[in-house]
């Protein structure tokens, strides 16, 4: 890190977006920009979001908050102000809503006797590049996919033509002139409606992204330089991840996940080091009856040890079976194997000696944390970025598998069961040793002199050149 400069901090200006895997990277960046001497921040939230702030304001209490009411939407039940209270569907009236903070934003930044010089906001909340104009100061984008993300999602809503079906996307301006079929691109983007206001209020939110003055990736060079080297050729930008690594953020999750000191580290202590495959598909995705009995079942044959995060649903939900563990399978699996209901402690089981593989669904945060633990990922992709983070992990850096695809997709228990077993089966499995060095060019990154670390000061620096010129 950088030396710390005397001179008095510039007020910045923070939007996060309220979804989970969104705010928890972006307090981690702010807590980085804390530690650089940046601590005259203020963070929009709305009243109900608040409280996810709260680990962080423990740390830096210097930090200011600006708490508007979160503004009606025909399509949010009354009281909902964050995705995982409705689920994915929610993005598109959660971010329609946040943009009606607008006049009551500019007007407190007007009011303001030291208003911010910079705007850092979450890369769904594109319309604050709007905003940030009409205060004459540049806005950065944080986002918190990768760049390969930022970059298939630039070219995809410049072509809104796209969006009516097309068998098969090449996206022949990227590295690589990748092609995605239409199940693979990203659900967003699938679930466009050319034409409908809404959506073409977030088309031009998603297009602003890279028109604004820089982006900010929780992302790192060894990890996708050519993306990252992509977006440069449209903005600037500062690849600072993986952010789980810089200090908050394990404060911040082992408040969250009330879970730690859970039996399940006294169980994982008991297991041979890389020996357990951890499964979990996300913060939300609730698995279909046909679907938890498929991963039981494939769970049950591949003879490995395992930890199964189970989300549960409504009652309803479960008497239809979703989230619902078939009857006898723990007893039956009785020591190789634990399922977890609810949340889990992610991070630290997948830090742990004895986890060797992730059965996960591919989401950016999932894919870092298995990157930066060393773990070989067995991908079932399944909608938003997940299929382009699989294509990179899978296709290009070889550091893990693609066991099934899609959201509904029930896999072949038989066949999955293989799949377990041979990539669990020790260090002839390619993927294991070079999941194993990417997690030394992670550590690289985020040290001091590594790529990571370097932006993160240069971020800084760029902060405290726009006070001087202000
Ligand atoms: N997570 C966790 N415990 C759980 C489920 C999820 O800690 O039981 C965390 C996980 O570590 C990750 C985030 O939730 O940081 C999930 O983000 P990701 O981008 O992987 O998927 P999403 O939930 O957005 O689909």
């Amino acid at each position: 890190m950088s030396p710390t400069t005397a001179a008095p901090p510039p007020h910045i200006l923070v939007f996060p977006y309220p979804a989970q895997g969104h705010t928890i990277p972006l307090l981690d960046l702010i807590h980085q920009l804390c530690l650089r001497n940046l601590t005259n921040i203020t963070i929009i939230t709305t009243p109900k979001n608040l409280p996810t702030l709260s680990p962080l304001l423990t740390v830096h209490p210097v930090i200011g908050t600006l708490v508007l009411p979160f503004p009606p939407h025909p399509d949010l039940p009354p009281g909902v102000e964050n995705v995982k209270e409705i689920g994915n569907s929610g993005n598109l009236p959660i971010v329609v809503s946040l943009s009606k903070l607008h006049d009551p934003i500019v007007q407190w930044f007007k009011s303001h006797d030291n208003p911010p010089v910079a705007l850092i906001s979450d890369f769904f909340l594109g319309f604050t590049l709007q905003m940030a104009r009409e205060m004459g100061i540049p806005r950065f984008t944080f986002f918190t996919s990768g760049a390969y993300l930022a970059a298939v999602a630039d070219y995809l809503w410049h072509r809104p033509e796209l969006a009516k079906g097309m068998k098969v996307v090449d996206f022949v301006d990227l590295p690589g002139s990748p092609s995605f079929t239409e199940l693979r691109l990203p659900s967003t983007f699938r679930r466009y409606k050319p034409g409908d206001p809404d959506w073409e209020f977030f088309r031009n939110g998603m297009i602003a992204n890279l028109l604004s003055y820089g982006c900010v990736f929780n992302s790192f060079e060894a990890l996708e330089f050519e993306y990252l080297e992509y977006v440069k050729r449209k903005t600037k930008v500062y690849s600072v991840g993986p952010l789980s690594l810089l200090g908050l953020n394990r404060e911040i999750r082992e408040d969250l996940e009330t879970g730690s000191g859970h039996d399940v580290f006294r169980w994982l202590d008991e297991c041979p080091d890389g020996s357990v495959l951890y499964v979990c598909f996300g913060s939300q995705k609730l698995m279909n009856k046909n679907q938890m009995e498929a991963v039981a079942s494939a769970l049950e044959k591949s003879m490995t040890r395992f930890l199964w995060v189970v989300k549960t649903g409504t009652t309803r939900e479960e008497e239809a079976g979703y989230g619902l563990v078939p009857g006898g399978f723990e007893e039956r699996v009785g020591g190789r194997g634990l399922v977890i209901r609810g949340w889990a402690p992610q991070v630290q089981i997948l830090s742990h000696r004895a986890v060797g593989g992730f059965l996960s669904h591919c989401g950016w945060n999932s894919v870092l944390e298995s990157v930066v633990s060393g773990v070989m990922i067995l991908g079932w992709p399944m909608e938003a970025d997940q299929f382009v983070d699989a294509r990179l992990l899978v296709d290009e850096l070889g550091v893990g598998v693609r066991v099934c695809e899609g959201a509904d997709t029930v896999p072949d228990s038989v066949e999955l069961a293989g799949k377990i077993a041979e990539s669990l089966s020790g260090d002839v499995v390619q993927e294991r040793v070079r999941a194993r060095g990417l997690k030394d060019k992670a550590l690289v990154a985020v040290r001091d002199g590594g790529s990571s670390c370097t932006d993160l000061d240069g971020l800084a620096k760029e902060f405290f050149n726009f006070l001087r010129s202000s």
